[in-house]
């Protein structure tokens, strides 16, 4: 019997196995791509997110990210962040790197098919293995946490992403987030040639079509050669507990609220080390408090944001109202970056 079965090799499943394995547990991933693997996403780390890489002693080559800029069609405000600078990141470098550091650490890595879940009191099957806990870091419609009935049906319009790469010259040094009516526009320098844009929005529709909501980055971009799109969602995904006896949620899976603020990769490293930490500990039952304690403050301020955004007066002044009191949004800004 092993001691920690991951299922789900992203990044929420790599840094919990490479923490795991770091504590001295025999830790297996099952993965059904090879990686590295890419995914629709924003590609920004936060400044704890990149901490959070630093400890999992992680190399992912970027362009280092210095703050959050909001933008639409009469306004531009930035608000830096205090601490350390945040990080723009190709998903498959951060996967590749990931990866590396995961061999390192003397983890298994299954190429296959996350199966049927069983437990009891003492142990978990799984995919053909046998083991003291499994991580499901099977991602945003985790058929772990769905199989587990941890899954709650989701309220308010359902919102996607679409995501692009222009092979182009950074323009900024902060992530910048364009409004327009309906939908959120977000720029993320990346590497040296290549700048990211994540489109959210609850309407259907290509990213062309949403792009030409935003005729400023829409003429930025124009001619300059790109790679496929990228989509996912429904993305908000509500969960009723991130534990059922000795399986914990991680990642996605343990729950999301959206990509406006950059949500996603910090929280799920901070859950990883909270997962292993309840192994090491065998306190599976501790986990589910312990992240709500964690992730409350990003979930809070991302659903706060969100639901103002969907209200079309409110949604019209949140850029003018950054601009007009800088103070508050660089506030905001670094609440959500530490
Ligand atoms: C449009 C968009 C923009 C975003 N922007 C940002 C951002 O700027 N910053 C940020 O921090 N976060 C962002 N996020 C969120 C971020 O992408 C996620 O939080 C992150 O990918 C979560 O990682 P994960 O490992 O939980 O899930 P995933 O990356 O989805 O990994 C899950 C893994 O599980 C595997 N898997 C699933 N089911 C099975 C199965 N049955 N058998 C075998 N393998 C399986 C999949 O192949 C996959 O590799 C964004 C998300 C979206 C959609």
């Amino acid at each position: 019997m092993i001691d920690l079965l991951v299922a789900g090799g992203g990044p929420a499943g790599l840094a919990t196995a490479i923490l795991g394995a770091r504590a001295g547990l025999e830790v297996v991933v099952v993965e059904r791509r090879r990686g590295p693997v890419d995914k629709a996403c924003g590609e920004g780390l936060m400044p704890h997110a990149v901490e959070m890489l630093r400890r999992l002693g992680v190399v992912a080559p970027g362009r280092p990210l210095h703050g959050i800029t909001y933008v639409d069609d009469a306004h531009r405000v930035t608000a830096r962040f205090r601490g350390g600078a945040g990080r723009g990141v190709r998903r498959t470098a951060l996967h590749a790197g990931l990866l590396k550091a995961a061999t390192a650490a003397g983890v298994h890595i299954d190429h296959g098919e996350v199966g049927p879940v069983s437990q009891n009191a003492t142990s978990v099957r799984c995919s053909g293995f046998h083991a003291r806990y499994l991580a499901a870091a099977d991602g945003l419609h985790s058929p772990i946490r769905t199989a587990l009935g941890l899954a709650l049906p989701s309220k308010g319009p359902r919102r996607w992403g679409i995501r692009r790469h222009h092979l182009m010259t950074p323009w900024s040094d902060c992530v910048e987030v364009y409004w327009s009516d309906d939908a959120e526009a977000y720029v993320t320098p990346v590497a040296d040639d290549c700048v990211g844009i994540a489109i959210l929005t609850s309407h259907k529709g290509g990213f062309d079509a949403h792009l030409g909501s935003f005729p400023a980055l829409q003429e930025r971009v124009r001619g300059q050669p790109h790679g496929p799109d990228r989509a996912a969602g429904p993305l908000r995904q509500r969960v009723r507990s991130r534990t059922a006896g000795r399986v914990m949620l991680v990642g996605d899976a343990a729950g999301y609220v959206d990509a406006l603020t950059g949500e996603g990769l910090g929280i799920a490293f901070g859950a990883a080390e909270l997962l292993v930490e309840c192994v090491a500990a065998d306190r599976p039952r501790d986990y589910d408090r312990r992240w709500r304690r964690m992730s409350r403050r990003y979930r809070l301020l991302t659903a706060a944001v969100l639901e103002a955004s969907a209200v079309r007066p409110v949604r019209s002044r949140i850029v003018p109202a950054a601009t007009q009191f800088p103070s508050v949004f660089r506030g905001v800004v670094n609440l959500l970056a530490e």
